[in-house]
């Protein structure tokens, strides 16, 4: 049932992002472009895989899994601020997770790399991947698991 669901939820989903008749490609739309040999040369090779290749990191073995003080977590790519600690939550899966992006942050997309469709999240900055949003979050919030690569983040602690 809950694959049914989210099966549902991903065509209309997939509908209404082709209805939109966009013009732009998806690499297009965002405002930071640079090609794939400047971001090789910026980025570390794990950033560009999780970032440029849309990669996924081994579980577990981000630092930024663990932080629980408050901050921001930004793009390593671009610095464009994505999440809040705040919004942070555990969920064992060995990602860092959040229920919600900062407004403006991300951008989705669809892959079907597993044989079916994942809503993709991106930076909204410079299109990095950065992970997958799924409907399997804390209900007494959103309801959304945003499932991020700590490879494509950095993290900035609140100034007190
Ligand atoms: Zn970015």
């Amino acid at each position: 049932m809950k694959k049914l669901c989210f099966l549902i939820i991903s065509s209309a989903l997939l509908m209404s992002c082709n209805s939109n008749a966009q013009k732009k490609s998806k690499e297009e739309q965002f405002p930071v472009q640079k090609t794939e040999t400047e971001w090789k040369k910026e980025l570390s090779a794990e950033e560009f895989y999780v970032l440029r290749e849309a990669g996924t990191e081994r579980p577990f073995s981000s630092p930024l899994n663990n932080i629980k003080e408050s901050g921001t977590f930004i793009c390593a790519a671009c610095s464009h601020p994505l999440y809040e600690t705040k919004n942070k939550f555990k969920s064992g899966t060995g990602w860092p997770s959040f229920d919600q992006p900062i407004e403006n942050g991300v951008f989705f997309s669809t892959d079907n790399k597993l044989g079916y469709t994942r809503n993709e999240v991106l930076c909204a900055n410079c299109g990095g991947h950065l992970g997958h949003v799924f409907d399997d979050g804390p209900k007494e919030t959103t309801g959304k698991r945003y499932c991020m690569n700590g490879d494509a983040m950095d993290f900035i602690p609140t100034k007190n």
